[in-house]
């Protein structure tokens, strides 16, 4: 699959503005971004300079006005939306605040969901077992009955975390995923995707508010007035060397894992 400069996220030029007849909001004001395949990133800044535009338009969930963005090679602008849901669903996870747990479904219930949602032919007891497997990742195995109201915070933003995951994705958008959460359970969920992003070299673009979050990152890129700075850079901690051969790593693993 071609890549360009080997980045899994590519962004040129990106600009994007709400326009809601009273107001025009240039919420990106030509935004260039590389990501690199195995990174874990963190989108910083204040509050309203387009952390969640950035995140949206990045992964194909809302439309851009100027400019490219590629993943894995691929532009998602010039699918049809149907190619691109399910090119959503087969490679991204996301754990977003509007991509609340339904309440009337067990936990285990939302964790299958994308499996069942990705491909209509994934075997039911298939997606039960890999749904299963996942909330076991999340330490939440003696929970999968639960409904979502049943469970704490802090379990329930695992529970988004094991149904980002489930598909075994090779990006994961995460908008504020530690936002609702006291400072030790931000930590353990921090811990977690850590760990997945390292055991599974998955790309991990979280978008967060908390310095502590934000250093535990390979790298932070600063959103400011639909700006960002320093996000063409590599990696500060792990330098060239180490994202090339972070590279290689995922070239040999299959980069869109069947699901
Ligand atoms: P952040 O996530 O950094 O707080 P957002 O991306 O949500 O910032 O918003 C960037 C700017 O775009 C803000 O000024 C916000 O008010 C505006 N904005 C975001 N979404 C919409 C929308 N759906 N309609 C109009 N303006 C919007
Ligand atoms: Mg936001």
């Amino acid at each position: 699959m071609e890549q360009k400069n080997g980045a899994i996220i590519r962004a040129r030029g990106v600009r994007k503005t709400y326009d809601t007849g009273k107001i025009r909001v240039e919420a990106l004001r030509g935004v260039d971004i590389d990501v690199y395949p195995g990174e874990m990133v963190a989108v910083m800044g204040p509050s309203g300079s387009g952390k969640t535009t950035l995140l949206n338009t990045l992964s194909g969930l809302d439309e851009i006005d100027e400019g490219v963005i590629e993943i894995a090679g691929q532009d998602l602008a010039r699918m049809s939306d149907r190619e691109r849901t399910r090119y959503r669903a087969a490679n991204m996870g996301f754990v977003f605040q509007f991509y609340n747990l339904l309440p009337v479904l067990t936990a285990v219930e939302n964790v299958e969901m994308p499996l069942l949602l990705a491909d209509r032919r994934t075997n039911p007891k298939e997606a039960r077992r890999r749904a299963l497997e996942a909330l076991e990742a999340v330490g939440l195995a003696d929970q999968a009955t639960q409904l979502p109201g049943e469970l704490s915070g802090g379990q329930r933003q695992r529970v988004t975390i094991a149904r980002a995951l489930v598909t075994n994705p090779a990006i994961v958008w995460a908008d504020e995923p530690t936002g609702d959460l006291d400072s030790k359970t931000a930590q353990e969920v921090m811990n977690l995707m850590r760990r997945l992003n390292r055991e599974n070299n998955q790309t991990f673009v979280i978008v967060t508010h908390a310095a502590e979050i934000g250093e535990q990152c390979d790298r932070i890129i600063t959103m400011r007035d639909g700006l960002c700075e320093n996000c063409e850079g590599f990696s500060n901690r792990n330098g060239r060397e180490t994202v090339s051969e972070r590279q290689e790593e995922s070239d040999e693993r299959d980069l869109w894992p069947a699901g």
